[in-house]
């Protein structure tokens, strides 16, 4: 365990964190280094991290950690004064792993071509022209809905407390193999009735949104946004692997949920 990957945000703080944790990370006798790294530390918030997954494409070899310079930093388990404290922590194996899931969506389109993406939050499917979205919402090829409205949102147990909470989702423990389907403003009227609450769907049972008014559709994956025209359905599940997160030992989530939400 010696090679680390260092992924940090765009600002002078962030930079200066940065320079102090090299220089005790080389003392303490660790690899800078962008390859094949062990360990991947994220200098910044929740955005850091997540960009941080994205610069190694998800995979699960390393271990990965954050060091909170964020607004939030929910994600980031190390404040930016306790460096030393990193540091140690990684030399002498002072952490505990938490696994968090990697939700995995593949558009299929018209002519059976597929695009896979991956993402920790959520997915978010828009009209391509932010008008109103018309999908039929499947769970196991049951047709839940005829969902009229923004938009669905689709989020991990981690993607959560993300977007899916300020849509008035719930929050799900992270250890809970499940995906929450969250709407955005969901039509309701004398016209059109959908669901204006979250359905939580075990993994196991397979997500399919399938697109009505025309085939275009905008998709937010982790906050970044995607177009796609020509699209039969797009599916949506947990992948088996998933991404190894470095936690203090005395970690609590509940208490991460007070001090971060109400606190
Ligand atoms: P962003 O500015 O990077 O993030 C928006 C806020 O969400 C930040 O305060 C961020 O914390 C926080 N956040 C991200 N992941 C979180 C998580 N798992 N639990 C708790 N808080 C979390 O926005 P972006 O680049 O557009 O998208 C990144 C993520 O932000 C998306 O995946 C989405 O979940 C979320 N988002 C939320 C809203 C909303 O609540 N209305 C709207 C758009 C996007 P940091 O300050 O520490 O980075
Ligand atoms: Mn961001």
């Amino acid at each position: 365990m010696k090679k680390i990957r260092i992924c940090c945000k765009e600002n002078e703080k962030c930079r200066q964190v940065k320079k102090k944790l090299v220089q005790l990370l080389k003392k303490a006798g660790f690899e800078i280094t962008n390859n094949n790294p062990d360990i991947v530390i994220a200098i910044g918030g929740d955005g850091t991290f997540i960009k941080s997954l994205k610069e190694n494409n998800y995979a699960v070899k390393p271990y990965y950690i954050g060091v909170n310079l964020g607004t939030l930093g929910f994600l980031q388990e190390v404040e930016s004064e306790d460096l030393e404290q990193l540091v140690t922590g990684l030399k002498n194996n002072k952490f505990h792993v938490e696994n968090i899931f990697i939700q995995e969506t593949i558009i299929m389109l018209s002519n059976n071509r597929k695009i896979k993406f991956k993402s920790i939050n959520e997915i978010v499917v828009r009209d391509v022209k932010l008008k109103v979205l018309k999908v039929n919402i499947m769970i196991e090829d049951f047709r839940l809905e005829q969902f009229i409205g923004d938009g669905i949102l689709v989020s991990t147990p981690t993607g959560s407390t993300a977007y899916n909470m300020s849509l008035g989702g719930s929050i799900i423990h992270p250890s809970i193999s499940a995906l929450q389907i969250t709407p955005l403003a969901p039509l309701n009227n004398k016209a059109y009735r959908t669901l204006s609450n979250s359905v939580i769907v075990p993994n196991e049972m397979i997500i399919k949104i399938v697109p009505l008014n025309g085939n275009s559709i905008m998709l937010l994956v982790d906050g970044d946004y995607n177009i796609f025209h020509d699209v039969k359905y797009i599916q949506t599940s947990l992948c088996a692997d998933k991404i190894k997160l470095l936690k203090y030992n005395d970690s609590n989530y509940w208490q991460k949920v007070e001090s971060k939400f109400l606190g």
